[in-house]
């Protein structure tokens, strides 16, 4: 029986080892390993990549969302305490970024189509306190963002971008986010986002082999206010001027980052011929399979998350994959706002509830975490092996 991981490191980086072991030799070769030629060489090409001016890199994704946050408020852009509308159905860290940089997270409910924000729901989450909207580009597809830079821009909002899992997906011709030129385009009045936060965890389109994360923006002070949080508030040594934290790119990641980014783009091509494989090829009325956007740019596919009709058919198809060696993950089983650290407090509060006093109730956001159901997508897999992942869900039956 072939045995498919879902997402086997190794073998993603093995065929860049000697540039990795020549990338980490000449690291510890400088004496130098924290913000210095790497990171600042990183910091130009990813930004130059994106189609941005500037990147700051930090610590890791958490941080990244989190700083470009704080920095904001450090600029007087947001106050402590504006509420900002994410989606429901998001990695924790979004919503974690939110609160760790003082800010009230809203949850919005998903389009079940793309498993992003719903445009059309944003309208009924804003209250007189909400000042910003962080969309997250959910499994490597971009979220709606002319529709979410329209909103913003109707009700002045400032737009953030979780990129975490979105890594060279672009709208029209500029690459690496959806960011676009604050000019007008196709008529449209098109409003960019203020700042773009990435992670380079080690699972992700452009893995690090450790942590790392870097914010984007076209904006020189954000930057370097976000250059300073995470250097303890301090641009001159010993002298500072936030209460920072210590959230600083190593030189060594971003020397192994300098060496995977170029193959970045050859990476999502293959992820896309995968996924175009499975929409085509996979024939089975209980298996429901995710749209590929009109534009495939739009989607890097950093998951291929499909959906069953219930619960208990998504937990037999687990099985049944275990079963033929195919390895699955469930992105993600528990909801944020259905997590132990989102329970109501015992004074009654809850970061979640906004002010308008909607209630807390995310039925798609619920349904979607019992019925979604991961497989492999990255782009070491060999034709054959994306035959027998075919094979497998043609012949599951329940
Ligand atoms: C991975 C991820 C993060 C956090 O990144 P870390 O580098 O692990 O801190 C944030 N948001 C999303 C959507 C992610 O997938």
């Amino acid at each position: 029986m072939m045995k498919i991981p879902f997402l086997d490191l190794k073998q993603v980086n093995a065929p860049y080892m000697d540039a990795l072991k020549e990338a980490a030799s000449a690291v510890v070769e400088s004496g130098w390993y924290i913000r210095g030629s790497y990171c600042e060489k990183f910091e130009k090409e990813f930004a130059s990549y994106c189609g941005f001016a500037h990147g700051v890199g930090v610590g890791n994704g958490l941080d990244a969302l989190t700083l470009m946050l704080r920095a904001s408020i450090e600029l007087g852009w947001l106050n402590p305490g504006d509420e900002i509308l994410v989606p429901a159905n998001t990695y924790i860290a979004t919503v974690l970024a939110v609160n760790a940089a003082g800010l009230v997270p809203v949850l919005v409910e998903p389009d079940e189509k793309t498993f992003n924000i719903d445009p059309a729901k944003l309208a009924d989450a804003c209250t007189e306190k909400t000042r910003g909207i962080l969309a997250v580009h959910l499994y490597g597809r971009l979220a709606d963002m002319p529709a979410i830079w329209k909103f913003a821009s109707e009700c002045g909002l400032l737009v953030f971008e979780d990129a975490a899992q979105s890594h060279g997906a672009f709208l029209d011709e500029r690459r690496g986010s959806t960011s676009s030129p604050t000019e007008t385009r196709d008529e449209r009045k098109v409003v960019k986002s203020a700042a773009i936060a990435y992670s380079f965890y080690p699972t992700k389109n452009l893995g690090a082999l450790g942590d790392a994360g870097v914010v984007v923006t076209d904006d020189a002070e954000l930057a370097n206010v976000v250059r300073m949080l995470g250097n303890y508030g301090s641009e001159k040594k010993y002298v500072n001027k936030y209460r920072g934290v210590n959230s600083r790119l190593d030189e060594i990641q971003a020397a192994f980052l300098l060496a995977k980014l170029p193959h970045l783009d050859a990476w999502n091509a293959r992820r896309r011929e995968i996924a175009a494989r499975y929409c085509s090829e996979v024939k089975n009325p209980l298996i429901l399979l995710p749209e590929i956007p009109a534009d495939p740019h739009e989607h890097v596919w950093h998951v291929f998350t499909i959906r069953t009709p219930d619960r208990a058919i998504r937990d037999a198809l687990q099985k049944f994959l275990e079963t033929r060696g195919i390895g699955t993950l469930v992105f993600y089983p528990i909801p944020p706002h259905l997590q132990e650290a989102y329970a109501t407090r015992p004074d009654g509060a809850n970061f979640l509830l906004p002010t308008s006093g909607l209630s807390a109730k995310f039925p798609i956001t619920e349904a979607m975490a019992d019925t979604i159901i991961s497989i492999p997508v990255s782009q070491v897999l060999t034709d054959d092996e994306v035959s027998e992942i075919i094979g497998a869900l043609n012949e599951f039956v329940c």
